[in-house]
């Protein structure tokens, strides 16, 4: 089967730096990929440059079957492409609701649908309670989740996830994880950047290591974490894993 999104030898500098280093990923229709890295990896400007917020200095990105490398942002999301931020950003003086009306949906034309649409997607992130609250009374982890109920208004096939649970209480972490699950068996594809070793364990079917903005292992997390750089890295050199 075709990949879903393929990057082929993405670059990024910024000046000298060189933040993306020639990046080769393809991710399978279906699959939770999972991306891990130090600090200034280069993992979220891959994101950036992925759904058109960076223009690559160098390389390729092709999405169900179409070359998106030069498009510009909402474009992208609007094929299906959808991301979040490392830090997340609703439009605080608007409520719950009036955040999701806000997306530009291309599907939802219609006023009613999309009021419908949104609905559907705070009952099933068990926000609905909070429609009427306005986005700036929400905890940090209740904010994840708005940013995740707009980005279900696009109608996403893939969504790149930045941290999705840092900074998240453990109970909302669980539900956010869930949720995730849960859009996944139903066949969104997801690659999703994440410090929490346990989680990525848990959910990535494949995990990348990326370092100095290159990809320096793949597989999954086993294969992944029998390499002793990447073990002593980020499960501590005495870990039996
Ligand atoms: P990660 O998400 O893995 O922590 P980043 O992609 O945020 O890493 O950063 C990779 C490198 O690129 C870092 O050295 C960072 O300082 C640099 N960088 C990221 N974005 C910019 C930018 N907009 N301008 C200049 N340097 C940047
Ligand atoms: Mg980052």
């Amino acid at each position: 089967m075709a990949p879903l999104l393929e990057t082929d030898g993405l670059r990024k500098t910024f000046g000298a730096l060189v933040a993306n280093d020639g990046i080769s990923l393809s991710v399978k229709d279906g699959e939770v990929r999972g991306i891990i890295g130090p600090n200034g990896s280069g993992k979220s400007t891959f994101f950036n440059t992925v759904t058109g917020f960076y223009q690559p200095d160098g390389g390729t990105v092709t999405f169900d079957g179409e070359d998106v490398t030069r498009l510009a942002s909402h474009e992208i999301a609007r094929k299906g492409l959808a991301r979040t931020f490392q830090i997340v950003s609703p439009f605080e003086s608007l409520t719950v609701r009036e955040n999701l009306l806000a997306v530009h949906s291309k599907g939802l034309r219609v006023r009613s649908e999309k009021r419908e649409r949104a609905g559907e997607i705070l009952e099933f992130l068990d926000i609905a309670h909070l429609a009427d609250d306005e986005a700036s009374e929400m905890s940090g982890g209740q904010q994840k989740l708005l940013e995740l109920a707009r980005l279900l208004m696009l109608d996403p096939k893939c969504i790149l996830l930045d941290e999705p649970t840092a900074g998240v209480n453990p109970a909302l972490q669980k539900r956010i994880l869930d949720r995730l699950l849960a859009m996944n068996d139903r066949g969104t594809t997801f690659v999703i950047v994440e410090h929490d070793m346990d989680l990525i364990r848990e959910f990535a079917d494949t995990v990348s290591v990326f370092d100095q903005g290159r990809i320096i292992a793949e597989g999954t997390f086993d294969e992944v974490t029998a390499e002793s750089r990447v073990r002593d890295a980020y499960l501590g050199a005495e870990s039996d894993i």
